[in-house]
């Protein structure tokens, strides 16, 4: 097991957003996230990142490092976690005033402190991977939402992270544009990375998630093969869901 979850709970003020979650995200293995607006996904994934903290909970990771929210985590331990991930946001968050190229090396870097040569090139083999070999010296503005969103899978590999996490990667786009950004994480998922993924798209979750889990109102109401929870799902609140997007 790549990390496992036990007790997570998360609130903003008096509102508890995650409550006692347990989880379990498997090495090479595609993970789905889905469920209503408001349920608790993205705050999920923000504390896989470290970009929230949990209140609660026991991450224990496979290499051994172990983090206990119960108690004040130090700074070390928060930046340990926060370097595990790749996160792949919504709304892409690209420098704007930065090219392709340099939106992918900055963090290896800047954060990383690597050889700038060698991240220069594996940015430029990344941005190939994505589709994007010709455009890497354009910016931002001068790209469609489904480049820049590629570019922003770019960016999330080149840290080489153990854990890439997208944040409905593909909401944000066209729906003619969708399809290309789906295309580029099947492959990834070919390629065996660990993969958690909050997403409203049903098929791709079908298609591409070994395990999908389905929350409401801050708990797991339901996990399991895609085939299952997504086609033969066994709690009303899902089954009310599906019906209510598909
Ligand atoms: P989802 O991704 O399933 O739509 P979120 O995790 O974004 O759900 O949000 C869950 C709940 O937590 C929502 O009610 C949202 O308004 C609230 N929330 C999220 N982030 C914050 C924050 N930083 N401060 C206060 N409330 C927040």
């Amino acid at each position: 097991m790549f990390l496992t979850i036990n007790g997570l709970a998360k609130a903003f003020g008096d509102l508890e957003v995650l409550k006692d979650i347990d989880l379990e995200i498997e090495k090479g293995k595609v993970l789905s996230i889905m469920g209503p607006s408001g349920s608790g996904k993205t705050t999920l994934l923000r504390c896989l990142n470290a970009l929230e903290l949990p209140d609660n909970g026991v991450f224990s990771f496979e290499d051994g490092l172990t983090l206990n929210f119960d108690k004040k985590i130090s700074k070390q331990d928060a930046l340990r976690l926060r370097r595990k991930s790749g996160m792949v946001f919504q709304s892409y968050n690209l420098f704007p005033h930065k090219t392709a190229l340099e939106n992918v090396t900055e963090g290896p870097i800047i954060v990383q402190k690597r050889n700038k040569t060698e991240v220069r090139e594996l940015a430029e083999s990344l941005l190939e991977k994505v589709g994007l070999k010709d455009k890497i010296n354009l910016y931002p503005h001068q790209l469609s939402g489904g480049q820049q969103q590629r570019v922003g899978i770019a960016r999330a590999l080149a840290i080489e992270p153990e854990l890439m996490l997208f944040d409905e990667p593909t909401s944000a786009l066209d729906p003619e544009l969708i399809g290309e950004v789906l295309t580029v994480i099947k492959d990834l998922a070919r390629e065996n990375w660990t993969m958690v993924i909050v997403t409203h798209e049903v098929q791709f979750a079908e298609q591409v998630s070994d395990k999908v889990l389905f929350m409401d109102n801050g708990y797991i109401v339901e996990q399991g093969p895609p085939e299952e929870v997504l086609k033969d799902p066994k709690e009303k609140r899902t089954q009310q869901f599906l019906q209510r997007i598909l």
